[in-house]
């Protein structure tokens, strides 16, 4: 297929390019003409040590094949440092791909404020940081394209990872609102939930699902969405193993109890069916805060006789 989505002139972001899925996104936009910072501190997969070698091997590589890139060895946590990389050694900021992350895996029960924290730190405050000091800039070009990295244990929860999923998760909602924010300055803003085989999943999938599982077949709907023709955001996709699909709510059409007679828990028991049925005909997907309080306001009309 003539590989005609390039990004030549394009500057590029990636965190925690060292390995995994951000090797993959760094390597193939630096393969299509964009120069990419390639940042990774060199941690190991639960954020311990440090290492600029991770980086380093990275941006080798992207030379070797012809293409543009520099190294930059800070945490997400400095943000700001890392758009400064980029600004000094190209001038511009076109492209955030917010992938660095790491996982502190343990039971609810026994996660410590630590575990919980640095999880956040990472995967939300790293994400803010980065988009902080690039935002202005994108804001300036009327040009901007980020991608947030989310997980299906953030869509739907994974035993073992409350830390981890409710800091995925937050990544949507940033990712909602910054799409919001950024459509009069054409910056688009979407969130993947990849599943590939990394470090971070090589410990938990076996070893033939990892073999399918490619970074390089998540790679493509990133560049897709980062592309100066996409004006696809605000969306969620799955993406992994070939399979690329978006998500979306959908509401049960629900129950509208009046709006002038008081409300007992026995009424909701009496309409629970009703409540939780998707499959009556009568589901819909808001996709805003408006359309989801239309079905709220519509019941302000809701009146009994004689309530
Ligand atoms: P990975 O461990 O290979 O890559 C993560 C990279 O982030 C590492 O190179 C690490 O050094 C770097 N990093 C960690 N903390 C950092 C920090 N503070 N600053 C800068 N870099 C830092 O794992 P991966 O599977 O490639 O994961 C990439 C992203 O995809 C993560 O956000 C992860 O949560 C997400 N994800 C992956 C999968 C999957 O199936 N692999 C599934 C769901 C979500």
């Amino acid at each position: 297929m003539a590989a005609n989505l390039r990004f030549d002139g394009r500057v590029v972001i990636v965190t925690g390019a060292g390995g995994g899925l951000g090797r993959s996104h760094a390597l193939a936009f630096g393969a299509r003409g964009a120069s990419v910072v390639v940042n990774d501190l060199g941690a190991s997969h639960t954020g311990e040590g440090a290492s600029s070698r991770a980086a380093d091997v990275v941006v080798e590589e992207i030379r070797a094949a012809g293409g543009k890139a520099v190294a930059n060895y800070d945490s997400v946590l400095d943000g700001d440092k890392i758009v400064e990389t980029a600004m000094k050694a190209f001038g511009r900021v076109d492209i955030v791909i917010n992938n660095a992350g790491i996982l502190k895996d343990v039971s609810f029960a026994r996660m410590t404020d630590q575990q919980w924290d640095l999880i956040f730190q990472v995967h939300v405050d790293g994400a803010y940081k980065v988009l902080k000091a690039a935002w202005p800039i994108f804001r300036k070009q009327k040009f901007g394209r980020i991608i947030n990295t989310t997980s299906a244990a953030g869509l739907y929860g994974n035993f073992g990872q409350a830390n981890y999923s409710a800091a995925k998760l937050a990544l949507v909602g940033l990712t909602q609102t910054l799409a919001l924010e950024g459509k009069k300055e054409n910056i688009t803003c979407n969130v993947i939930a990849p599943m590939a085989a990394s470090r971070m999943t090589e410990t938990v999938l076996p070893p033939d699902m990892l073999a399918s599982l490619k970074p390089e077949m998540v790679t493509p709907l990133v560049e897709y969405l980062c592309h100066e023709d996409t004006t696809e955001t605000g969306s969620i996709f799955e993406v992994g193993a070939g399979f690329v699909g978006k998500l979306r709510w959908e509401r049960t059409g629900g129950h509208g109890f009046p709006i002038n007679q008081d409300l007992f828990p026995e009424h909701i028991k009496e309409e629970w069916s009703k409540i939780t049925d998707f499959e009556d005909g009568r589901t819909t997907h808001p996709t805003s805060t408006g359309e989801s309080m239309e079905a709220i306001m519509a019941n302000f009309e809701n009146v009994a006789n004689g309530g």
